[in-house]
């Protein structure tokens, strides 16, 4: 069986929202800034362990991002079953943005699974945040932490991967 679900990424401007989706959806990445107009959906099937299901479609929701939290952002983000946020580990304020993000985003679908994607750590030269500190805003928001590279691909299926795994399982129990 199939099923199809809405997740969003989430996170400040240029942290590698765009990125991380063409690393997942087409295994590419670009070293110029993806300008993201209005809204894009990707698409990628996964496999699911689960008796029930062997597969889940993520439409993949991106956008600009850093919009106030206004409608247009609340209806960007209704009906999803479960979001990326996403931080770049060399800008201290992607990270604390998170907790104001998964806020927005809980307000609008409440209990719905959540990842972080800490991104950009093949840039280890230029790394601003220190672990403990993503790891303290994980634990706080309860969502499994994942250090990612869109340049290298590092993290990024496995991220994704436990989103759906994450996505499957709440539904079972409930
Ligand atoms: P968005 O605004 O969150 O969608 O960010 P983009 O995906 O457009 O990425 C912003 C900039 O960061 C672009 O120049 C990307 O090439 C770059 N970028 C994104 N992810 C990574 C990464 O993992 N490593 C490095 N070195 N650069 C990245
Ligand atoms: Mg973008």
């Amino acid at each position: 069986m199939n099923q199809i679900a809405k997740v969003c990424l989430i996170g400040d401007f240029a942290v590698g929202k765009t990125s991380l989706i063409r690393r997942f959806t087409e295994s590419r990445f670009s070293e110029s800034y993806l300008s993201t107009i209005g809204i894009r959906v990707s698409r990628k099937t996964l496999q699911i362990l689960d008796p029930s299901l062997q597969t889940l479609t993520l439409l993949i929701w991106d956008t600009a991002g850093s919009e106030p939290f206004t409608n247009v952002v609340r209806s960007y983000y209704r009906g999803a079953r479960g979001a990326a946020l996403v931080c770049d580990t060399t800008r201290t304020e992607t990270v604390t943005s998170l907790v104001q993000y998964a806020r927005e985003f809980h307000d609008v679908n409440p209990d719905v699974p959540l990842v972080i994607m800490a991104n950009k750590i093949d840039l280890r030269g230029a790394r601003a945040v220190p672990n403990e500190q993503i790891l303290e805003i994980a634990h706080l928001l309860d969502a499994p932490l994942f250090f990612t590279s869109a340049r290298m691909g590092e993290g990024v299926e496995e991220a994704f991967q436990r989103l759906g795994q994450l996505i499957v399982e709440k539904e079972r129990v409930v």
